[in-house]
């Protein structure tokens, strides 16, 4: 589903990511752990074209976004294959960027109304199913700032999924909530990874990781350090730095 390979990735002369490379499979939930600053939302943010790459290649779903010519430089493919690509990933931010001026479904069908140019009453039905599934179909006509943090966070995820994406990118989706609404977040990805959902989760919620992620990749420094199957990254961590990170963590 996603196949980035030697990303590079610079801003200025800080070079951010060094050579990282990412493959995530259908259905499959990779967790991104590390340190702040060690390049997991700048990667993120490289595959659905919020930031552009220096060099390397990345694939969605077996077409090509970006790839590097022969002086290694990357070259993005036209503006429209760009967005046709990336409308198959759907994004959660740690800031819910719930639109605060709108309810909570005018918030969910608003892209597909405005990118996918669907009719609001065919939105509607799957906009509703969504909300219950994230646990708040009664909040429909509510605005953001009557709910909590967690509830927003909900929404959020709704809101992705009414685009129907293939792909689901997660950047520390619960580091804003107070702990004990963290919970709720998590249960809705696991079961939205239960229903076979393809996600790369960036977080620091290393149970999450454990339990839910099939694969758990630890950056360090702008590179990709360390990745393994779930259980065997937590039980047997390779590199020093990694153990270091996880000692610290659990
Ligand atoms: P993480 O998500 O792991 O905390 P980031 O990807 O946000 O790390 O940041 C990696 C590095 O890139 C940091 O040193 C950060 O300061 C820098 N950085 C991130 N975004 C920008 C930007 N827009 N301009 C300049 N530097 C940035
Ligand atoms: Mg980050």
């Amino acid at each position: 589903m996603i196949d980035a390979q030697h990303i590079r990735k610079s801003y200025g002369s800080l070079e951010v990511l060094k050579d990282v490379s990412l493959q995530v499979a259908k259905s499959e939930v990779v967790a991104i752990i590390g340190s702040s600053g060690s390049g997991k939302s700048t990667l993120l943010r490289c595959l659905n074209h919020l930031e552009v790459i220096n060099g390397g290649s990345i694939a969605i779903e077996g077409l090509t976004m970006v790839a590097s010519d022969a002086q290694g430089n990357a070259q993005y493919k036209s503006d429209q294959e760009v967005k046709t690509i990336c409308a198959q990933m759907g994004m959660v931010f740690q800031q819910f960027n719930l639109f605060p001026h709108m309810t909570v479904i005018q918030n969910i069908i608003e892209a597909p109304m405005t990118v996918k140019k669907m009719r609001k009453e065919d939105i509607l039905p799957l906009a509703h199913e969504l909300l219950a599934k994230v646990g708040l179909a009664e909040k429909h006509d509510f605005y953001p700032s009557q709910l909590s943090g967690g509830q927003k966070q909900r929404v959020a995820i709704a809101r992705a999924l009414a685009m129907q994406p293939d792909i689901m990118l997660f950047d520390e989706p619960t580091s804003a909530l107070d702990p004990e609404l963290t919970g709720e977040v998590l249960k809705t990805m696991q079961q939205l990874a239960e229903d076979n959902m393809t996600m790369v989760v960036v977080t620091h919620e290393m149970g999450f990781a454990r339990e839910v992620a099939d694969t758990v990749c630890f950056m360090d420094g702008g590179v990709m350090l360390e990745v393994g199957e779930a259980k065997a990254f937590f039980d047997k961590p390779k590199h020093p730095r990694t153990q270091a990170f996880l000692s610290n963590m659990l």
